[in-house]
């Protein structure tokens, strides 16, 4: 008794030292606040959200936020088609079969919508844009009435992935038909995610999950050794819930679906989605479609492609261009859903979480 009180009699200040040396460490390093770190704005006409989970102190943070901030207001600038200032709107205003220099970030975002293109077969397609004004989801709004068939021929004579080609060497974009205009929304939003995940590793930041409009990047895992976990949404129009729980480690995520962007005009439902083929918004199906890839602007870009094509063909490409795809589809009792292999058995072998 005697000895273990005299034990305890050291220890306790010891104990106490050690406790009190760690906060004081603790707090030298990261400040008052504690790890993860929340970032957030707005931008691209969303939202923007970034979680850090590392030790900051409060310069870092201030230099971490104007870094976010200036890698999103880079790519709003470059690509917004509600700027009339932006780099892209001043392409779409070039009517001319002549070079037109753009910058290395356009340039990037054109090569990945244009593999996109080729690999669904145009379903994807950047020259969607005046159709996208016609079905009023574009700067314009909402239409009067919905375009007539002639009206939609004769635009669709402007329209064709192919009739815009990039010289990379040149730094040029060139129009084959002199009217031809991008519309780079379907992939900005993941190309802006990229951007800011490649600054945070640039800047020796590995553990991160970068979301803007609700397309998200995970850097490494947590601390603690987990993977960041995210949500797949239900896709409900009258309510927002988890469908499904996704561990992400080192990759992107993208949703695209007919249910949550849409309007209805004499009892019509319009999908701000187009079908190159027919000219016309995909037809609403109350599905969605989900894209799982190291980049988020390839991931977002291959959400709205297999949204264009559906459970049905959409699967089917997937599964041939071994793209990890989940199609979530309304059922009689709810929802059912259906992954591609490249889906099933992602890289890291993580657990498909199942909270319906
Ligand atoms: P979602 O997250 O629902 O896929 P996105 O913002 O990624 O939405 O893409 C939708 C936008 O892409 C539309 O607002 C339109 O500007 C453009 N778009 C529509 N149809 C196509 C298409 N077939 N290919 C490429 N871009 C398209
Ligand atoms: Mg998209």
């Amino acid at each position: 008794m005697a000895r273990r009180s005299r034990r305890a009699k050291l220890l306790l200040p010891l104990g106490l030292l050690i406790l009190v040396g760690l906060t004081v460490w603790r707090l030298v390093l990261t400040g008052p606040e504690r790890a993860p770190y929340e970032f957030g704005g707005m931008t691209m006409g969303t939202t923007y959200s970034v979680k850090i989970d590392a030790p900051l102190t409060a310069a870092e943070r201030a230099a971490i936020a104007d870094t976010i901030d200036g890698r999103l207001t880079e790519v709003d600038r470059l690509m917004s088609t509600y700027d009339s200032a932006s780099e892209l709107s001043r392409f779409n205003r070039h009517a001319s079969t002549e070079p037109f220099v753009v910058s290395p970030p356009v340039l990037e975002v054109f090569a990945i919508a244009r593999a996109v293109s080729e690999r669904s077969g145009g379903a994807f397609d950047v020259t969607v844009a005046p159709l996208v004004d016609a079905w009023g989801f574009g700067p314009a709004g909402r239409p009067s009435a919905a375009p007539t068939e002639a009206q939609l021929s004769s635009l669709r004579t402007r329209m064709g992935y192919r009739l815009v080609r990039a010289d990379r060497a040149a730094g040029t974009l060139v129009k084959e038909n002199p009217n031809t205009v991008l519309d780079l929304s379907a992939v900005a939003k993941g190309y802006g995610v990229d951007r800011v995940a490649d600054a945070l590793l640039t800047l020796g930041i590995g553990s991160f999950l970068v979301e803007v409009g609700g397309e998200l990047r995970a850097g490494g895992r947590k601390r603690d050794g987990t993977a960041w976990r995210v949500g797949i949404e239900r896709p409900d129009t009258a309510m927002r819930s988890v469908y499904r729980a996704l561990d992400l480690i080192d990759e992107a995520i993208a949703t695209s679906g007919d249910y949550r962007n849409f309007y209805e005009y004499d009892g019509m439902q319009y999908a701000h989605i187009i079908d190159p083929r027919t000219g016309r918004p995909i037809p609403y199906t109350g599905a969605s479609v989900t894209v799982i890839d190291p980049r988020a602007a390839v991931a977002d870009a291959w959400a709205t492609a297999l949204s264009v094509l559906g459970p049905d063909e959409g699967y089917d490409l997937a599964e041939r261009e071994l793209v990890a795809a989940l199609f979530v589809i309304p059922s009689d009792d709810g929802f059912t859903s259906k992954g591609t292999t490249r889906f099933r058995q992602r890289h890291h072998g993580a657990p498909v979480n199942e909270s319906r």
